[in-house]
């Protein structure tokens, strides 16, 4: 399946896996012996007909061709092993991008990630491979503009019959398909409204997200976006006469100016306490998922192009079993049975409701500024507590505090949002600033209602939990003096000797950004970020820092493969999922 940008539909994966199948990462330096005309590609190639496979690495190095600089970085040494790699610069010249498309960082990502879906549809049915994205568009290291220059990282089975060198089939995929593929990158090959509109949609995107802020909302849905996905297993959009279009409620309708788009109307999900309720079926989690994604920006088509949330909003969910190390939970948990200290609480095998507060601790840790939460994935005793269980077990037999009495300090006092689906219970009109209610799957703004049902609630008071600082030498990248980051599918990240479960980090949607979480893991210990008594947050925003003036490839230095930009919320998540992860001490923020 792929939609229009050609991106395959890929929240599972979609194809085989480079990564899968590789063994370590080997940093491998090209033989520097200067460039080579490229006319003597194909005649050296021919030369090395039948050869025996080994024999390809004297391709390493640098070739001139008459359009673009191929560079094969990284040769592999049989048919089975992972993919070779190789680079192309096609420069400003040749690829005739006028600065419009490219002037901007914003549209300068946006346009990389255009010529790279182009890229990825030239190269169908070839061994050349690009790592493209799915529906959103994220910062990956396949493709970047540079001064106008178009810089392609790519992979290359390179052909054998058994252990002998195909030459026939690698003269046409080096000589004949990568030419092809460059020539289809120029703009005058490209139907430049098509290109422009792509970079227009995701610059208003980005606008839109840069004006939640000073429109004190944690986020927008503009009207007529379609958030319903084709399927469970499919992130491309709902399509027929079964998609109902998205109409905000006229009180909670917020008008909002776009560069390109001008003025678009739409809910505005307003700081605060906003709940979503609804019958069963009613598009509640579709709702919810939608905004999870609305940290990142999505390709034009996808109908959730204006649906937007803080950069900083993180899902939070009950992940039982996690690994829990020196978290601060005492603001939702005291007095276990174990005795043990909640406000520096360590647990191999979390349960639910520890899981789930760990999970918020480990967000505010790291800035999260709105939590999203969906009734469907929670631990049902840290959200809620009737009074009849309350009665039945008293307040000093249950270590848990139920979110919904910390949900107003941690907006009143710390000023963290939440955005909460609940269907099942009532008694979060207590709580709530806002609540819609979903019905055949069109918002209705209910807040005056929800008010009248409401009953008094004292709430708890929340404390913000201690900052953490890392044994640096816990988080070790490498195996044997390699570095060691592979992905299995969207749900294990393998870093040196661990496996990190990251399958239930919602807002973690592209496989490269599994890479980069690792990659950035990786940083974090080698270049020292984690050390000098750094918290975790701290290390953070030195890594924000790094990648900001690098960009992702700041994160890949030696590293052979693809990866996409990961967020630190994310990159925290990994983190705090890392089961050798010693924490040195605690630090009062
Ligand atoms: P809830 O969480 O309220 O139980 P879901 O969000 O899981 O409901 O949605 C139920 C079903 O309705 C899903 O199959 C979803 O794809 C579909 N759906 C959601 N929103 C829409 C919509 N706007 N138009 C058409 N179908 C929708
Ligand atoms: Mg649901």
């Amino acid at each position: 399946m792929s939609g229009r940008y050609g991106g395959k539909d890929r929240r599972h994966g979609g194809r085989p896996d480079p990564q899968r199948r590789g063994r370590s990462e080997r940093p491998e330096q090209p033989e520097i012996r200067g460039r080579r005309d490229a006319a003597r590609l194909g005649e050296e190639l021919r030369r090395m007909s039948g050869a025996s496979y080994g024999r390809y690495k004297s391709l390493r190095g640098e070739w001139e061709f008459d359009d673009f600089t191929l560079s094969i970085d990284r040769v592999q040494s049989d048919p089975f092993a992972p993919p070779s790699r190789i680079s192309v610069r096609v420069p400003a010249s040749v690829a005739g991008m006028p600065e419009r498309a490219w002037r901007s960082p914003v549209r300068r990502r946006a346009t990389a990630d255009y010529l790279v879906r182009r890229a990825y549809r030239a190269l169908k049915g070839a061994r050349l491979r690009i790592d493209t994205g799915g529906q959103e568009v994220i910062e990956r290291a396949s493709g970047r503009i540079e001064d106008g220059d178009i810089l392609l990282r790519l992979g290359i089975e390179l052909p054998g019959h058994g252990r002998r060198i195909d030459a026939r089939t690698a003269e046409s995929e080096l000589c004949e398909r990568l030419p092809a593929m460059v020539e289809a990158l120029r703009w005058e090959e490209i139907d430049a409204d098509d290109a422009v509109a792509f970079a227009d949609t995701v610059e208003d995107t980005v606008a839109l997200r840069d004006q939640l802020s000073s429109l004190g909302l944690v986020a927008f849905v503009a009207d007529g976006s379609v958030l319903p996905r084709r399927s469970g297993v499919s992130d491309l959009p709902m399509d027929g006469s079964a998609v109902v279009p998205f109409v905000s409620p006229e009180t909670l309708r917020v008008a909002v100016k776009l560069p390109h788009r001008g003025e678009v109307s739409g809910l505005g999900i307003p700081e605060g306490i906003t709940l979503i309720v609804g019958g069963g079926f009613h598009g509640k989690s579709t709702l919810l998922h939608a905004l999870e994604r609305g940290v990142y920006d999505h390709v034009p088509g996808d109908g959730r192009e204006l649906v937007v949330t803080r950069p900083d909003a993180v899902k939070i969910r009950a992940e039982e079993g996690r690994r829990v190390e020196r978290t601060d939970v005492s603001a939702f948990v005291r007095n276990l049975p174990t005795g043990a200290d909640t406000g520096d609480f360590s647990t191999d095998n979390a349960s639910g409701s520890t899981s789930q507060a760990a999970n918020i601790s480990e967000s505010l840790e790291v800035g999260a500024s709105t939590l999203l939460v969906d009734e469907d994935t929670t631990a049902t005793n840290l959200m809620i507590r009737d009074t009849r269980m309350q009665a039945l077990v008293h307040g000093d037999r249950e270590p848990l505090t139920p979110f919904v009495d910390l949900v107003r300090p941690l907006h009143r006092v710390h000023g963290v949002s939440t955005v909460l689906v609940m269907g099942g219970s009532g008694d979060y009109f207590d709580v709530a600033d806002n609540v819609v209610m979903l019905d055949g799957y069109r918002p209705y703004d209910v807040t005056e209602r929800a008010r009248e049902l409401a009953s008094e609630r004292t709430g708890a008071a929340f404390h913000a939990p201690e900052h953490r600082v890392i044994d640096q030498r816990s988080v070790n990248a490498s195996v044997r003096g390699r570095s060691k980051i592979k992905r299995r599918d969207m749900d294990v990240l393998t870093f040196g000797e661990s496996d990190i479960d990251v399958r239930h980090l919602a807002q973690l949607v592209d496989p490269g950004q599994i890479i980069g979480v690792g990659l950035a893991l990786r940083m974090l210990s080698e270049d020292g970020l984690l050390g000098e008594g750094r918290t975790i947050a701290e290390a953070l925003d030195a890594l924000d820092g790094r990648l900001a003036e690098d960009g992702v490839v700041a994160l890949g230095q030696g590293f052979a493969g693809d990866y996409a930009l990961p967020r630190r919320f994310e990159t925290a998540a990994a983190l705090n999922r890392l089961r050798t992860l010693r924490v040195q001490r605690l630090r009062r923020p």
